[in-house]
C-alpha cells in the first residue's frame, strides 16, 4: 500500500479542509467543503482532481462550498441522512458501519453523534488517519449541540477503540485554547504539560497543531480521561462513572 498523501489548509477563521490523494489511482477526496474558494485554491495548488467530497456533518462551515466544489469538479458528495441545508446536495447517503472503496483501499464510516446528530468520521485502517470532523479535536472535543453527553462518550469511545498510532484529522485549530482548559483539570499530568508547551511552540510560530496522534490524545486529552484517577480526584468524582466524569468536564468545559 502507498502512503496516501494529504494537503491541509486553513479557511475561515480556524477550519482544516483536507485533501486526500492516492497517487496510484489518481484519486482524490475533499474532506468538508466549507469553502469553495479555499478548496479551489488547495485543488490549483496541488493539481489533485477531487473524485469525492466526504461530508462529515451539515454545519454550514463544514458544507458552504459543497456547490461549488462539487460543481468545479465533478466529484461525488458522500455524507450523512437529514433534512438541513447542508444535507441538500449529498448523493450518495452514508451510515454507520459502510465501507466505501477510495483508490485502492477501503474507507470505514464511523458515526459520531454528540455534536451533531448526523456525524459521520472516516476512517482508513490501511493509512491509519481517522478524520474526526467536530467530535474529537487535538485536547478537546466537539460542543454538543444536537445529542447528549452519553451520545457523545459513547461516539468518543468508539474512536478511542481506534489503534493508539491512528492519525487525528480533525477540523479546527482550537488546540490552544483546549489547552487551558485541559490543564484546570488535569493540572498534574506530565504528559500533558509537555504537549501544552509544544502547542505554544507551534502556534507562536504560526503552525497547526493538527492533526494529531491517537496515542497522544488518549494520554492528554481529558474528553478522553474520564477514567484517569488523577481527573476523578480532581473533580471529586471518584466513584462515578465514566459517563458521568466526561459531561462534568464537558459542561465545565462550556462554561471555562
Ligand atoms: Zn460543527
Ligand atoms: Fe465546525
Amino acid at each position: 500500500m502507498i502512503p496516501f498523501r494529504f494537503h491541509q489548509f486553513l479557511y475561515g477563521s480556524d477550519n482544516y479542509g483536507v485533501l486526500m490523494h492516492d497517487p496510484e489511482s489518481g484519486q482524490t477526496a475533499a474532506i468538508d467543503a466549507g469553502d469553495g474558494a479555499a478548496y479551489q485554491a488547495a485543488i490549483a495548488e496541488t493539481g489533485w482532481r477531487v473524485s469525492h467530497i466526504l461530508l462529515t456533518h451539515h454545519h454550514w462551515d463544514h458544507t458552504d462550498g459543497v456547490v461549488e466544489l462539487a460543481g468545479a469538479t465533478g466529484a461525488t458528495v458522500y455524507g450523512p441522512a437529514g433534512d438541513k441545508d447542508g444535507h441538500a446536495h449529498i448523493t450518495q447517503i452514508l451510515a454507520e458501519g459502510d465501507r466505501l472503496n477510495f483508490g485502492g483501499t477501503d474507507i470505514e464510516v464511523i458515526a459520531t453523534p454528540g455534536h451533531t446528530l448526523d456525524m459521520l468520521n472516516y476512517y482508513l485502517p490501511e493509512q491509519g488517519v481517522c478524520f474526526t470532523g467536530d467530535t474529537l479535536f487535538s485536547l478537546g472535543c466537539g460542543r454538543i449541540f444536537e445529542g447528549d453527553p452519553s451520545m457523545m462518550w459513547n461516539s468518543l469511545t468508539k474512536l478511542m477503540a481506534l489503534p493508539a498510532n491512528t492519525t487525528i484529522y480533525s477540523s479546527h485549530e482550537y488546540t490552544q485554547s483546549n489547552a487551558k482548559f485541559a490543564l484546570s483539570v488535569d493540572p498534574d499530568n506530565a504528559d500533558l504539560i509537555a504537549r501544552c508547551a509544544g502547542v505554544e511552540e507551534k502556534r507562536a510560530k504560526g503552525q497547526p497543531t493538527v492533526p494529531s496522534l491517537l496515542s497522544e490524545e488518549l494520554a492528554t486529552n481529558p474528553f478522553l480521561r474520564a477514567s484517569d484517577a488523577g481527573i476523578r480526584a480532581h473533580l471529586k468524582m471518584i466513584e462515578a462513572s465514566d459517563r458521568d466524569v466526561f459531561a462534568e468536564i464537558r459542561s465545565r468545559k462550556d462554561n471555562f
